[in-house]
């Protein structure tokens, strides 16, 4: 085992211009030259010196135009997506500084010739979970690194086809596989699952009462009215979030949690639901990855992040995670996230849109059925857990940060809140901040 040498990385939750996910950049820059790295489907296909004799150059790629500027910067031009989160991201030209276009899978990354070992042991995935996906290791050769790296994605790419609600690629043609959006199409009924699937669904269950109702992932019908709203930008009418939310009965969703033939497990929908896991599968995903690493990678740390829920493996204690600003693209505030622990923020910049000068965000209120509004700006939680972390912040989000803190310390928690005046809250026991 290699001793653990101290990398000056940091992780940005919940960063902006990655909709949702993270931004790792060296707190020291570095002296060498800098590269505007561009992948498209992870594969690198341009690495361009940003150097002064650089010219401008517009590079065509996955239905998108990147700029490289001739003053070293770097921003897409346009983009054919559907949400111009990347377009809207600005101009990157530090080193360590990323920006994606995810529903085009195109990645953009600015890296220093000094970069070093570490450089090398961190892979990014775009074509997941509808964000960007990360690993940073330390302790692991750079071959070893690379077949890890590989797993990872085969990992990645058959959770993300368990649990998307929009992706069909899961159920090919006679393979007999079931994912959430197959259960979604196919409404009432019985039906044979992955034990990865129903074991997320009967953890969504338990998620529903720990937050008191608040996430309820049969709210799937009118969480998909708000997300049609974010891309067409209009409100939907309170009528049809009604109508859509009376359908949202999670008692009518029954999971048994014990294998039956070829080891499927069983899910039933009692009625027509439609199920959104989005508030969960992410950290649920994330503990099952982490823990199957843990014990097939032993020696090694490892941090991983699946958009903003990040935990980390092994003995390394100290990884620097950055808080998002929740007005742009800098770091809030940063702390220091203990061994083994997993952290997840939520934010109302990672998703929304705007309409005569109010914000609506993509965290839904099922009292109101509107964005909710507890004067929270984004919360971020620490636990042991990353199912619990990602749970927690988006049910905190729907609750007043006194009843939240509670919430969070009786399942052994600790939170931290940006409220809308910028003002912080937190938990005794959240890391302290730089
Ligand atoms: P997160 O980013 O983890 O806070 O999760 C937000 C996502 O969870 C949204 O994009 C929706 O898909 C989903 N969601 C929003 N509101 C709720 C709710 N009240 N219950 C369950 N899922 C929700
Ligand atoms: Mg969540």
């Amino acid at each position: 085992m290699k001793a653990f040498r101290r990398i000056d990385l940091w992780v940005i939750l919940g960063f902006l211009l990655l909709a949702a996910g993270l931004w790792f950049f060296r707190a020291a820059p570095g002296e060498g030259a800098l590269y505007a790295e561009i992948y498209y489907k992870d594969e690198r296909i341009h690495r361009i010196a940003l150097d002064a004799e650089l010219s401008d150059q517009v590079i065509e790629l996955g239905g998108a135009a990147i700029r490289v500027s001739g003053d070293g910067s770097v921003f897409f031009l346009h983009s054919d997506c559907p949400d111009q989160i990347c377009v809207h991201g600005g101009k990157i030209s530090a080193d360590g500084q990323m920006l994606a276009c995810v529903p085009n899978r195109l990645l953009v990354k600015i890296v220093s010739s000094d970069s070093g070992e570490g450089e090398k042991l961190r892979a990014s995935f775009t074509g997941y979970f509808d964000t960007v996906s990360s690993v940073i290791s330390v302790g692991m050769e750079e071959e070893a690194f690379s077949q890890f790296a590989k797993s990872l994605k085969r990992d990645l790419s058959e959770l993300h086809g368990l649990y998307s609600i929009y992706d069909d690629s899961a159920n090919e043609a006679g393979a007999k596989r079931v994912n959430l959006k197959a259960i979604n199409d196919g409404g009432e009924g019985v039906y044979r699952v992955d034990p990865r699937l129903a074991r997320m669904l009967y953890e969504a269950k338990r998620g529903y009462d720990l937050s008191e109702g608040k996430v309820n992932i049969a709210l799937g019908k009118m969480l998909a009215l708000w997300h049609t709203a974010r891309l067409e930008r209009k409100i939907p009418s309170s009528e049809a979030l009604k109508t859509a939310a009376a359908g949202g009965d999670i008692s009518k969703l029954i999971v048994h949690t014990e294998p039956g033939e070829n080891g499927l497990f069983t899910v039933e929908l009692q009625a027509d639901l439609r199920l959104d896991a989005g508030a969960i599968a992410k950290g649920y995903a994330l503990d099952m990855l982490c823990e199957s690493y843990r014990d097939r990678y032993p020696g090694v740390s490892l941090l991983i992040s699946l958009g903003g829920n990040i935990r980390a493996v092994g003995e390394k204690s100290d990884w620097r995670i950055g808080i998002q600003h929740p007005d742009g693209d800098g770091v809030f505030a940063s702390f220091i996230l203990p061994a083994g622990k997993a952290v997840a923020t939520s934010g109302d910049y990672e998703r929304y849109f705007e309409l005569d000068g109010k914000r609506y965000h993509h965290i839904i209120d099922p009292q109101t059925y509107m964005p909710a509004d507890y004067g929270i700006r984004s919360v971020t939680v620490v636990s042991d857990s990353g199912a619990l972390s990602d749970l927690l912040t988006t049910a905190l989000f729907m609750m007043p940060p006194e009843e939240g803190i509670k919430l969070a310390q009786r399942l052994g928690a600790e939170v931290f809140y940006i409220l809308d005046s910028l003002q912080t809250v937190t938990s005794d026991g959240f890391p302290s901040r730089e």
